[in-house]
């Protein structure tokens, strides 16, 4: 059988492993390595530093996950931003939401966008919408100079290794905060409560002690190490639980539902433990 087994490590003696069928794109760019597969059953797979970072099969759970949960907390968001999300999933699902008249989306990587639009279209696939603006550039600068100018932010980043370690650090949700106009929110994904409980505990520290309202909500993706996804949620004024389900507008989604709303961000003990 032609093809290899790949397995992300998370640890020493765990990972998680597919079949690939082929490799479609390999090359190291000013950041980081970037490989795009063909998986036997998940897709197409964006691989950074041997990360998965998604696949064409399991993303809508990831994007749809980053987007909708905040766009239908915050009453009119305007302006937003995605930090990351070079592969364009999280700007798909933000453009569902009529309100929203600016997506800003700054990516560190550009070879990140030009191959998700060649070997991912329907994941990158409005990258280009008259509504997204497009910047390669280091999101922890864009933070550090944007005041009070979005509604939402979104951090669709990285693990918290190479260009985007700076993005998991207190000054970074301070500068957020910073970023925002008077009642806006942000969201980041914050790894795998299995493997990453001391990274998910620091985030929920760090923003709890700069936003009044601090929410942690998961989702389950399985290519991700552990299946089980965390996201942290930090809000001025707007607290995504005081959302009414039947206000929630019914999006055209697989994941993310009116009632997925609420029912997200009930956490098994060990998770809650980890973010009380
Ligand atoms: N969903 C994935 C996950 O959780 O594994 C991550 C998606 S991937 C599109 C994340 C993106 O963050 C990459 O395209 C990478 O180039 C970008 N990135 C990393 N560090 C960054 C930084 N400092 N500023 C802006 N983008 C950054």
């Amino acid at each position: 059988m032609a093809g290899f087994w790949f397995t992300e490590k998370q640890t020493d003696h765990f990972g998680i492993t597919m079949r690939v069928n082929q490799t479609l794109h390999t090359e190291q760019t000013d950041f980081q390595k970037l490989d795009m597969v063909e998986t036997e059953e998940f897709g197409n797979m964006l691989l950074l530093d041997g990360m998965v970072m998604t696949t064409q099969v399991d993303e809508f759970v990831y994007h749809e996950m980053v987007a909708h949960p905040i766009l239908n907390t915050h009453p009119n968001p305007e302006a937003v931003l995605v930090v990351g999300g070079g592969d364009g999933g999280v700007l798909r699902e933000i453009m569902k939401h009529d309100k929203v008249e600016k997506a800003v989306l700054v990516d560190i990587d550009g070879k990140v966008i030009e191959y998700s639009k060649k070997y991912l279209p329907e994941i990158a696939c409005e990258l280009d919408n008259p509504r997204v603006e497009v910047k390669v550039d280091d999101g922890f600068m864009h933070i550090i100079n944007s005041k009070d100018m979005y509604d939402v932010i979104m951090v669709d980043s990285t693990e918290p290794v190479g260009p985007a370690a700076p993005l998991f650090e207190r000054g970074f949700y301070q500068g957020i905060y910073e970023a925002l106009k008077e009642d806006g929110m942000f969201v980041a994904q914050t790894d795998n409560p299995w493997f990453k409980a001391d990274l998910i505990q620091k985030v929920s520290r760090d923003v709890r002690e700069i936003f009044p309202v601090t929410r942690t909500y998961i989702a389950n993706i399985p290519t991700y190490p552990s299946g089980m996804w965390t996201f942290t949620l930090g809000s001025k004024k707007y607290d995504p639980l005081a959302v009414k389900v039947e206000e929630i507008p019914d999006l055209p989604t697989k994941y993310y539902s009116p009632e997925l709303h609420h029912a997200c961000f009930v956490l098994p003990k060990f998770v809650k433990a980890l973010v009380e």
